[in-house]
């Protein structure tokens, strides 16, 4: 078997080879794109979650002092009550007064808290959907993924099997050639030689367009089971059909030509 043949047929099983594997790292892709958002929306809940015991926690605090400001001003009112001396009695109001006012500050501040609670519960409500519809995702791609590697696991390991029979096949630079330029182009290895105008020594790379220089036609042209490469893509050039050489076509007509006509006089 010649060189390319051996080449078209690890292309062959290479394409099967990457077909599946390519499935699999679309699933997994999937799947790790919906655990980013999954991640990055229970991290925003936790954020949420903790802010709330914050809030919370405050609001107990001030709750708490509230409570001891409270019963201060309850013993300051039955003392008021029961006070028979002015100057005492002035300044048990003075206290009474300073409290009071302590408390509606406390009032407002629990007030604040409390709206920034109703505003964290309500916010933390419009994200509950999105994370569940998010984590759901997750769980199909996962699914997805667990599904095509069930299915085509056996059968990928043994392409894979085939694969290496295959590239074994070949000498190492003949594989390497194949392998760097299978991963540069998605699997597409090999590439036909576009003949732009064999007159005018006119070549292209089937794979990418780049012009070739007449020496890679010449060598592929050659079919000397030599691996030549595209300079531009890296794809292994061939060529099925090997055409004449237009010298080698006009020399052959020539002596044609001398042939008929002997005195060459036309
Ligand atoms: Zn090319």
């Amino acid at each position: 078997m010649s060189l390319i043949s051996h080449l078209r047929a690890l292309h062959s099983v290479d394409s099967l080879v990457r077909g599946i594997k390519t499935r699999f790292d679309n699933a997994d892709s999937d799947r790790r794109r919906h655990q980013t958002q999954v991640d990055l929306l229970a991290g925003k809940r936790r954020d949420q979650e903790a802010q709330l015991r914050q809030i919370q926690a405050t609001v107990a605090n001030l709750e708490l002092e509230d409570g001891t400001f409270k019963a201060r001003l309850e013993t300051l009112r039955s003392e008021l009550n029961s006070s028979a001396n002015p100057r005492q009695y002035n300044a048990l109001r003075d206290e009474l007064k300073v409290i009071e006012g302590k408390r509606d500050e406390l009032a407002e501040r629990i007030l604040a808290q409390m709206e920034n609670l109703e505003k964290l519960k309500t916010e933390m409500a419009a994200s509950e959907a999105p994370l569940s519809d998010r984590t759901r995702l997750r769980d199909m791609a996962k699914a997805a993924l667990e599904e095509a590697k069930a299915e085509l696991g056996g059968r990928l390991a043994e392409l894979e099997a085939q694969r290496e029979r295959a590239a074994a096949n070949l000498k190492e630079e003949a594989r390497e050639a194949f392998d760097e330029a299978a991963d540069r182009n998605d699997g597409e290895a090999l590439a036909e030689v576009t003949i732009v105008s064999l007159r005018h020594r006119e070549f292209a790379c089937g794979g990418c367009n780049a012009e070739l220089p007449l020496d890679a036609y010449s060598r592929v042209a050659a079919q000397n089971e030599q691996v030549v490469t595209c300079m531009s893509c890296g794809r292994i050039l061939y060529m099925d059909n090997i055409p004449e050489r237009p010298d080698a076509k006009k020399k052959a007509a020539a002596k044609k030509e001398a042939a008929i006509d002997p005195d060459g006089l036309g």
